[in-house]
């Protein structure tokens, strides 16, 4: 058996036990594959938990569906990142004509394919999927108008994904959308990862009208309670009533183990604390929500 686990913080990280199926050096960073007797295969990449197969559903649906099901339309959907193939998978249930994901890294993808298929389930291989290797804040400023929606499942805000919660980024994101288009990126732990969660809000309130964080947990993640951050010029994502939730659930027949009608309510109900950060994260000149 072989340790893994992730250093968190200072005198804070997690150790687990597992079997080390793979490791390499790829152009971009650290990639290892363990199995673990209760977590299934984990995906890790430069030493931080990247997913298992038995929580992915907890992040990718709550990654995907709040942001998604707010949406009447759903014809083209970027992905940035999400190499593990988990969020393509949720995404393509919402009918869409066309997926685009751009991924760095493409060995994420083929070994996640070879030692996790069951996450992705296929979703690769579906002609509405174009796959772009490169840079997604690269690929992202080259578009105009182009999406209805930008998932952002980036790794955490170090090495490659740092430019992921970037102003300048978020700024080719905006663009990329449609009129009324939405973004949702995942953006950390508000407990152990205050800076990638400030910077997410931050930047995204001085580029966006609406900006909205949502909570949720995934067992493997530092602490388990886990954020997503939607952004808008449209509705909000937290006013999608929860009957309009199940009407579309089930116009799109998407099943869920995670996500429900009522949760996409109570989910965007903010502890004090993680108002505070929020209201502390708002640049000066972007007015006080
Ligand atoms: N669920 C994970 C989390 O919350 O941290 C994310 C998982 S997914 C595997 C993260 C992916 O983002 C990796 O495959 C990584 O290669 C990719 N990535 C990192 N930086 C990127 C960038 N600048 N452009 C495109 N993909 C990037």
């Amino acid at each position: 058996m072989s340790e893994f686990g992730e250093r968190i913080a200072e005198g804070l990280h997690t150790v687990y036990d597992g079997e080390l199926l793979h490791a390499e050096q790829t152009p971009f960073q650290k990639l290892e594959i363990f199995d673990h007797p209760h977590f299934g295969r984990v995906l890790v990449l430069d030493g931080l938990i990247q997913t298992t197969q038995s929580d992915e559903f907890c992040y990718h649906e709550m990654l995907v569906h709040p942001a998604l099901t707010s949406l009447e339309r759903v014809e083209r959907v970027l992905i940035i990142g999400g190499g593990d193939g988990g969020t393509l998978r949720r995404v393509l249930e919402h009918g869409p004509t066309e997926v685009v994901i751009c991924e760095i890294d493409e060995r994420v993808i083929d070994v996640c394919r070879e030692f996790m298929p069951d996450v992705s389930a296929g979703a690769f291989d579906d002609q509405r999927v174009r796959l772009e290797i490169g840079d997604g804040a690269a690929f992202t400023a080259g578009q105009k108008d182009a999406f209805d929606a930008v998932v952002i499942d980036g790794s955490d805000a170090i090495g490659p994904a740092a430019v992921l919660f970037s102003r300048e980024f978020y700024g080719s994101c905006r663009r990329a959308l449609r009129a009324n288009g939405l973004l949702v990126t995942q953006s950390g732990s508000p407990m152990y990862q205050l800076d990638e969660f400030r910077m997410a809000f931050g930047n995204l309130s001085a580029t966006f009208d609406t900006v909205e964080p949502l909570l949720s947990f995934v067992p493997t993640y530092p602490g388990a309670l886990w954020s997503y951050t939607t952004a808008t010029d449209g509705k909000p994502v937290s006013l999608t009533s929860p009957l309009v939730v199940r009407l579309r659930l089930a116009e799109r027949d998407i099943s869920t183990r995670f996500y429900t009608p009522e949760l996409h309510q109570g989910v965007f109900a903010l502890p004090s604390f993680v108002r505070d950060i929020c209201a502390a994260a708002v640049p000066a000149s972007v007015p006080r929500g």
